[in-house]
């Protein structure tokens, strides 16, 4: 199993999972055209895809899925919750899952959990193939039992570190803004992605990436270090998905 990101943060996210001749991508937040340029540069076209996972409706994550999923015919994998607030009735191919069941697409088994964030029925995803486990997790205000549960013992996870606290309280946004990405269905900041980190079983983790970091709030270094005093690694060894250059390919060995 290998991973790529096109791009994470707050004006895109989209990640590329390959296992076997499967390929997926969850969230699309891009325009179709950039996420066309995007993943050529990774090596392939949309018309790869076997699939477009949504982990929710917030605009970074779904702002290309409607136009992509019609130009390429591409089945749409998402709660209904997202759906209902898609409101887009025009794509083919819609596959409905909820946060409870597992299903499969080609070669990867997908494990949906739900996670606290300010959207109808968001929730992130465990990939398995072969016995590897990549964990996905973004867009959550703080980690739950359950999302603890989900993420244990993954080769590989993919964390939000949205922001810094203290450079969310001395920056830019407004009041209120500051209030709903720190607040109860925010976002993980980089303090929080560390001890949800040290709560879980890392004995196999093969890779670790920062993602979806505020440009404004925060700083890779931030993040990494962060991420790295949990693990006692040295802080470059945790990769930052970030929002121009995304992440290339790495592969799950
Ligand atoms: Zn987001
Ligand atoms: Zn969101």
């Amino acid at each position: 199993m290998r991973f790529a990101s096109l791009g994470s943060g707050s004006r895109g996210n989209a990640t590329l999972i390959e296992a076997g001749d499967t390929l997926a991508m969850v969230d699309c937040g891009f325009s179709a055209k950039e996420t066309e340029r995007r993943m050529h540069r990774l090596g392939y076209a949309p018309a790869d895809l076997d699939a477009l996972l949504v982990t929710h409706e917030h605009g970074d994550h779904v702002r290309g899925v409607p136009v992509l999923a019609r130009k390429y015919d591409l089945p749409v994998w998402l709660t209904r919750g997202t759906h209902g607030a898609l409101r887009d009735d025009a794509i083919a191919t819609l596959n409905f899952f909820d946060g409870h069941g597992v299903f499969s697409i080609g070669a990867l088994h997908v494990h949906p959990f739900t996670v606290p964030h300010d959207a109808r029925e968001p929730c992130q995803f465990v990939f398995e193939c072969a016995g590897q486990r990549l964990g996905v997790l973004t867009d959550t205000s703080r980690m739950t039992p359950h999302i603890l549960a989900s993420l244990d013992a993954c080769d590989a996870l993919l964390l939000e570190c949205n922001h810094d606290v203290d450079m969310l309280a001395r920056g830019p946004y407004s009041a209120a803004l500051k209030v709903r990405v720190g607040g109860p269905l925010g976002h993980l900041s980089n303090g929080q992605a560390g001890s949800l980190l040290d709560r879980l079983d890392c004995s196999r983790l093969q890779h670790l990436v920062a993602m979806h970091l505020s440009d404004k709030n925060n700083r890779p270094e931030l993040a990494q270090a962060a991420l790295a005093s949990v693990l006692d690694c040295e802080p470059d060894w945790v990769g930052i998905a970030c929002q121009d250059d995304g992440l290339d390919w790495r592969t799950i060995a």
